[in-house]
């Protein structure tokens, strides 16, 4: 079978779904590979370097998915995209079904097969086809680089023969794969991190990576955020409104927040109040990685860096994992290939397509003219 990745259309993204090395790993279970031209330029990959590889370069999206049998792309689809979507072929892409039904009717009807990466399952089997988790790590530590770069001072602390600087203090509230790595980078650039999620369990993770947890005096329930599966729940009116007067007594100290927190099927919850931004002293910076949610932060403008009355830098960028487009790809492609591997089981380039297991059947939201989403409850954790 033909595996291709055409180039991405949505304005602004830089990545793309095949590398040259994902490429050879492909050939080896039995792919011969095809990409439109230019497709991975913006994150580096010259047509060259793919055909150096063995991968046929062709000059339209037409032709791209004319060819190939299975499509791998990041985005999800356009509408003229799953125009040219047929029985007999799959794609595979971030699709986030639940906001996007026009779309999954769309894919249903063109009578292919759908593989949503959003929806792997978070087991721990299916972790190396976790993108989610991929691009969530690089949406922490570039949020980190991000803050660095429109801050005004070091992270670390030094004694200099020009005086004394204090390290920075940053303060990131949610501590799930984005938050975790944020913290690592964080305590690594040498700043005083802090760090605050509504699920206690998450506690020891925060102090292993150098941060100290914020700890809210709740009486027996220490932290609220009673949990589904490792997602966080709502927090109930008293648990918020301590949440927010420990961030109140925090705010003035704090050089840099960055917001992670999500609840799933959720709007993002609003946790760095304006009052707080206030709070802050000019020059310090709020990077919202929620904005794309409706933000954590009440500032927060998606795509926008703005500054408010009294200084303060509030980003919303939605585009951070295509902000570091070489390593989003390079670890988008890997999670790709490893979907392939499991659903090429002969290595023989013949996609079989089970949907007892777990992995596969919690991701395909599309299927013999069916909809398939949302899936059963996996049975394996
Ligand atoms: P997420 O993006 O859904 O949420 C980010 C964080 O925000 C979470 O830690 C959540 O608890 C926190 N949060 C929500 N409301 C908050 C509030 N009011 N105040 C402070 N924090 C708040 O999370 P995620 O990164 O997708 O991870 C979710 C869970 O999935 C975690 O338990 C993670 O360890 C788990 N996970 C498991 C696997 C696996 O394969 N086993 C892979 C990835 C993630």
């Amino acid at each position: 079978m033909k595996f291709g990745s055409p180039r991405e259309t949505a304005p602004g993204e830089l990545r793309v779904a095949l590398t040259p090395e994902a490429a050879l790993q492909l050939q080896k279970l039995g792919y011969e590979c095809v990409i439109e031209t230019g497709a991975g330029k913006a994150a580096g990959f010259s047509d060259e370097a793919y055909r150096g590889v063995g991968v046929t370069v062709v000059d339209s999206a037409a032709l791209l998915y004319k060819t190939s049998d299975v499509i791998a792309k990041v985005r999800p689809p356009e509408a003229a995209e799953v125009d040219r979507l047929e029985p007999g072929k799959t794609l595979i892409s971030f699709f986030y079904p639940a906001q996007n039904k026009e779309l999954l009717e769309q894919a249903r009807s063109s009578g292919a097969t759908v593989i949503a990466m959003d929806m792997v399952p978070r087991i721990s089997r299916a972790q190396k086809m976790d993108a989610l988790s991929s691009m969530a790590n690089i949406a922490g530590y570039r949020a980190v680089i991000e803050a660095g770069n429109n801050f005004g001072r070091f992270f670390t602390g030094q004694v200099t023969a020009a005086g004394k600087v204090p390290p920075a203090k940053v303060l990131v509230i949610g501590a799930g794969v984005a938050g975790l790595a944020a913290i690592g980078t964080a305590t690594s650039l040498g700043a005083i991190t802090y760090a605050f999620d509504v699920r206690p369990e998450v506690a020891e993770q925060i102090e292993s990576m150098g941060a100290e947890f914020v700890f809210l005096d709740f009486g027996e329930e220490q932290q609220d955020g009673a949990a589904t599966g490792g997602y966080a729940a709502p927090s109930s009116p008293e648990f918020r409104e301590k949440q927010l007067a420990k961030f109140r007594e925090l705010a003035p100290q704090i050089d840099i927040v960055i917001t992670t927190a999500l609840i799933p099927g959720r709007d993002a919850p609003k946790l760095w109040l304006a009052d707080m931004v206030t709070a802050m002293k000019p020059g310090s910076v709020v990077i919202d990685l929620a904005a794309e949610r409706g933000g954590n932060c009440d500032l927060t403008v998606p795509d926008e860096r703005i500054v408010s009355d009294n200084g303060v830098i509030v980003i919303g960028y939605t585009d951070f994992p295509s902000r570091m487009a070489t390593q989003a790809s390079t670890l988008y492609a890997t999670n790709i290939r490893h979907m392939l591997a499991d659903l090429t089981p002969g290595k023989d380039g013949v996609i079989v397509h089970n949907m007892d297991d777990d992995v596969i059947r919690g991701a395909t939201v599309t299927k013999d003219g069916a909809i398939t989403y949302p899936p059963p409850p996996p049975k394996v954790q």
